[in-house]
């Protein structure tokens, strides 16, 4: 633990102490390696720290990409992309030698928590799939990065990062699968035409490696995986953990997100509009607290400042639930109290000093089941448990 605590504070110390630049951090350099050989993650080695540990790539990173991040989204549950402590001990490991799985597990009804891949400028990559069987790109969820943030302010993609081809080049991965195997784009690294493709967007090469390639329709991204991946519950095993530091947001009907713009050194602010009128959430990350200030339509603002991390180190549990449409918006931008999560619909205390944890803020999701997502992993119905591998 001490570790990781270590490791903590002086990740986000650095973060907090670099000079603003716009919805970016970076690294001091003593916290970077001198260079990887992990095709793909040079590109961005001034914003994702990758080194050998034996028989694991460890990649650290603080999620938060270069270019602008939530413009564009409407189906939005007032998340904000806040940098992530994935380092020392919480950081991501991949397989240097992947292993083929005796039968390889399709992500369609499975793996609906936490990350499926890691993209080359450190940004996780989650199942674009939810539990309801939703397709969270389709569903006006995403920014034109094709990433949003989830209930714990954790910036991710859910489709195929491509913009990052252009920093690459063809001939380097985009992402990593979680499993090890590498995601191209959408032409083979000599820039030849894909072929024969398996349903999880994947094949050998000529010399008989394996590999994805990224897709712009499901399934975007590795439809699962070829390779041997440790599984708990509902998501891939061994990957970083965060918490929410705050209760979900409510949906705003009609909000339309703008880039976040940074305000200063840990400082940013989310402006969005709700039916033509403008609004805002302004944040402030500090080493061990967010301080938010939401600005309504009415230009009335109220400030929350919520513990991150808290007391005990991170819990053995599964990754947040994502963020998501969890119940009928307010009919305007205005804010109310929150509703009480009704029984039975997960509300578990939140580890993060937060009133309330990573339980519903709001009415039960409507739609086949009326499921609620949010109860403690292995709490909600799977409709396929993919069997273990390795
Ligand atoms: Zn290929
Ligand atoms: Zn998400």
């Amino acid at each position: 633990m001490n570790s990781v605590k270590l490791g903590r504070r002086g990740f986000l110390g650095a973060i907090l102490a670099s000079s603003a630049a716009p919805a970016t951090l970076t690294y001091a350099a003593s916290s970077r390696a001198a260079g990887t050989t992990l095709a793909g993650f040079d590109a961005f080695a001034s914003r994702v720290n990758v080194r050998q540990d034996g028989p694991s790539w460890v990649i650290e990173s603080s999620t938060l990409p270069d270019h602008p991040m939530r413009a564009g989204i409407r189906a939005w549950q007032q998340q904000v992309p806040t940098p992530q402590d994935y380092t020392g001990a919480n950081a991501w490991r991949l397989p240097v030698t992947p292993v083929a799985a005796a039968t390889p597990i399709s992500a369609r009804n499975a793996f609906h928590r936490g990350a499926i891949a890691i993209a080359v400028n450190g940004v996780p990559i989650f199942n674009v799939i939810r539990e309801t069987g939703d397709d969270v790109y389709l569903g006006g969820e995403l920014d034109e990065y094709g990433g949003h943030s989830g209930q714990a302010d954790d910036y991710h993609y859910h489709v195929a990062p491509f913009h990052l081809q252009a920093t690459v080049g063809v001939s380097n991965p985009i992402a990593y699968a979680l499993d090890g195997y590498p995601i191209y784009g959408e032409t083979e690294p000599d820039g030849s035409a894909v072929t024969g493709l398996d349903a999880l967007n994947g094949h050998a090469s000529a010399d008989g490696s394996y590999h994805y390639h990224a897709s712009r329709s499901y399934p975007y991204v590795n439809g699962g995986f070829h390779g041997v991946v440790t599984i708990e519950g509902d998501h891939v095993g061994g990957q970083p953990v965060t918490r929410p530091t705050r209760p979900p947001g409510r949906p705003l009907r009609d909000a339309l997100v703008e880039a976040v713009q940074s305000t200063g050194a840990g400082a940013w602010r989310l402006p969005y509009t709700v039916a033509g009128k403008s609004a805002s959430i302004d944040y402030v990350v500090a080493a061990d607290s967010i301080t938010f200030t939401f600005t309504d339509v009415f230009g009335a603002t109220r400030t929350e400042t919520y513990q991150r991390g808290g007391a005990g180190g991170p819990p053995a549990g599964a990754p947040p639930p994502d963020g998501q449409q969890v119940g009928p918006p307010p009919p305007n931008g205005e804010y109310g109290p929150r509703p009480t999560p009704p029984a039975g619909q997960g509300g578990q205390r939140g580890p993060g000093g937060g009133p309330q944890g990573p339980g519903l803020g709001g009415p039960p999701r409507q739609g086949p089941g009326g499921q609620g997502r949010n109860g403690p992993p292995g709490a909600h119905p799977v409709r396929q448990t993919p069997t273990p591998v390795g």
